[in-house]
C-alpha cells in the first residue's frame, strides 16, 4: 500500500484503514494488470471487453457493499467508493459497467426484491456469471422519468409488458434488465426482465465518441409476458429508482475522481520529462499553474468524497449531498483532462496516453445519472424549498 501512487497532498490514506487500502491496492493492481493495457485498443475498436466481466465478478468488485450471504463482499462504502475510483482510472466504461451492475441491479435486486429474488440472482450476479442492465431512460424522458411511458398490464398468471429504454449501459451483453415501467394503475414499478423472453430484443448504439469501451443500447418490449415472480415486491413509484441512481453517483463520485487523478499523474510525470526552450516544460509558470490547480481541485474532491463514504457508512448521506459530490468532481474531471491534454501538446490527442480517451468517457459521466445542470438544481432545490426542474 506504501507504493501506491497517487496525489494524496492533505495526507488522506491517514484517514483509510487498512482494509481500505488492502481493498484499493488489490483493485489497482487488477487495472494495472487487466484493464489498462487493453482498454485504448477495445476504445478506438468501439467494443466492450465481455471477458472482464467475469474477472470482476473473481476480485469480488460487483455487490461489494451488499452481505456475504448473498454472495456480496461486506465491505463499506469507502471500500465500495475506493474501487470506482480505480477503475475509472483505467477506463470510465469498465467503472460503468461495474456501477450498473452493483448498484443498479444488484442494490434493488437486494433492496426491493422477494427472497427467492435474491437468492436466484444475487450470487451469479456477484461472480459475475449473469450480468445485469437498468432501464430508465427513455427515448423520449431523460432527465424527467417520471414521464415515462412503458407500461405493463396484469394478466392471469403474467404482466404484458410493452415500450422501449434508451441509452442503456450494458443492454446488448446483459443477461436481465431490471426495467422501471408504469402498472394499470399509472403507478412505477420494476420488473426483472430475462433475455430470451418473447418479444423482448436489444440493440447497440453505434459510434459513439464517448464511453466507447462500454456497450450501451437500446431494450425494446413488444408484448412481453414477464412471470408474476419477476415483480420487485418492494419498489413502489420512482423514489424507489432514484435511490438506487444515489447509490450508483456516489460511485461516480470516486470513479471521476481517479480518472482526474489519472490525468494528473500523466501531465505531471511529462511536464518534468518533456524539454522545449531547453528546459522541462514543467520549469514555466504557466504549466505550474495548471499543475497546481489540478492538485488542488484533486484535494477538495478526494476530501468530498471521504466524508460523503463516512456519512453514507451512517447512513447519513443525503441525495442533494451526493449531487453536489457528482456535479464538482466529475466538473473538475473534465477540467483536469483538458488542462492535461493542454500539457502534453500534440501527444495529448494520441492513445499513446489516455488522456483524450479520460475526457471524452467524461461527457458521457458528465450527462448520465443526472445531468450537470440537473444535479445543480437538486441542490437549488435543497437550499431553496422550490425545484425549479418541475
Ligand atoms: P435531456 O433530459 O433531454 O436533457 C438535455 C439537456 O436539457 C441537458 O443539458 C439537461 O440538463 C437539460 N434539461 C432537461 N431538463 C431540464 C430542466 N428541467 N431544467 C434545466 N435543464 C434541463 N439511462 C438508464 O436508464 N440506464 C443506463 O444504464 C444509462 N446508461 C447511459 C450511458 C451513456 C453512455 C449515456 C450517454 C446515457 C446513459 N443513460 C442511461 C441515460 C442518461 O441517464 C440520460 O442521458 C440522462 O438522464 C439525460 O437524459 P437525456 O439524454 O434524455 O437528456
Amino acid at each position: 500500500a506504501d507504493l501506491f501512487e497517487s496525489p494524496d497532498f492533505y495526507c488522506l490514506d491517514d484517514l483509510l484503514t487498512a482494509e481500505h487500502k488492502l481493498v484499493r491496492s488489490a483493485v489497482r493492481d487488477f487495472v494495472k494488470r487487466e484493464i489498462t493495457p487493453i482498454a485504448e485498443e477495445y476504445a478506438q475498436r468501439g467494443e466492450f471487453p465481455e471477458h472482464i466481466v467475469r474477472k470482476f465478478g473473481k476480485i469480488g468488485v460487483f455487490g461489494s457493499t451488499l452481505p456475504t450471504e448473498y454472495g456480496g463482499g461486506g465491505l463499506d462504502q469507502i471500500s465500495y467508493g475506493l474501487m470506482t475510483q480505480e477503475i475509472e482510472r483505467g477506463d470510465s466504461g469498465m467503472r460503468s459497467c461495474v456501477s450498473v451492475q452493483s448498484s443498479l441491479v444488484m442494490f434493488p435486486i437486494f433492496t426491493f426484491g422477494s427472497e427467492e429474488q435474491k437468492k436466484k440472482y444475487l450470487p451469479k450476479l456477484a461472480k459475475g456469471e449473469l450480468l445485469g442492465c437498468f432501464g430508465l431512460t427513455e427515448p423520449n424522458h431523460g432527465s424527467d422519468p417520471g414521464g415515462m411511458e412503458a407500461n405493463f398490464i396484469e394478466r392471469s398468471d403474467y404482466y404484458l409488458l410493452n415500450g422501449s429504454k434508451l441509452w442503456i449501459t450494458n443492454a446488448n451483453i446483459a443477461d436481465i434488465a431490471i426495467v422501471w415501467a408504469r402498472n394499470d394503475q399509472g403507478k412505477v414499478r420494476a420488473l426483472i426482465v430475462e433475455r430470451g423472453m418473447e418479444g423482448f430484443t436489444t440493440n447497440e448504439i453505434k459510434n459513439k465518441w464517448s464511453l466507447r469501451a462500454s456497450s450501451t443500447g437500446e431494450l425494446i418490449f413488444r408484448d412481453v409476458q414477464v412471470p408474476k415472480k419477476n415483480l420487485l415486491p418492494n419498489a413502489f413509484g420512482l423514489k424507489s429508482a432514484l435511490k438506487c441512481l444515489e447509490q450508483a453517483r456516489y460511485g461516480i463520485c470516486w470513479g471521476a475522481l481517479g480518472a482526474a487523478m489519472e490525468c494528473y499523474e500523466i501531465a505531471r510525470r511529462y511536464a518534468l520529462e518533456r524539454i522545449q526552450f531547453n528546459k522541462p516544460i514543467a520549469s514555466f509558470q504557466l504549466v505550474q499553474k495548471k499543475l497546481a490547480e489540478m492538485l488542488t481541485d484533486i484535494t477538495q474532491a478526494q476530501l468530498l468524497c471521504w466524508r460523503l463514504g463516512t456519512l453514507k457508512n451512517e447512513d447519513r448521506a443525503t441525495n442533494a449531498q451526493i449531487s453536489m459530490a457528482k456535479r464538482n468532481n466529475v466538473e473538475i474531471a473534465l477540467r483536469i483532462a483538458r488542462e492535461a491534454r493542454q500539457i502534453l501538446g500534440a501527444m495529448g490527442i494520441s492513445g499513446e496516453y489516455p488522456i483524450m480517451r479520460h475526457l471524452m468517457n467524461l461527457e458521457s459521466v458528465s450527462t448520465y445519472e443526472g445531468t450537470h445542470d440537473i444535479q445543480l438544481l437538486i441542490l437549488g432545490a435543497e437550499i431553496t424549498g422550490i425545484p425549479a426542474f418541475k
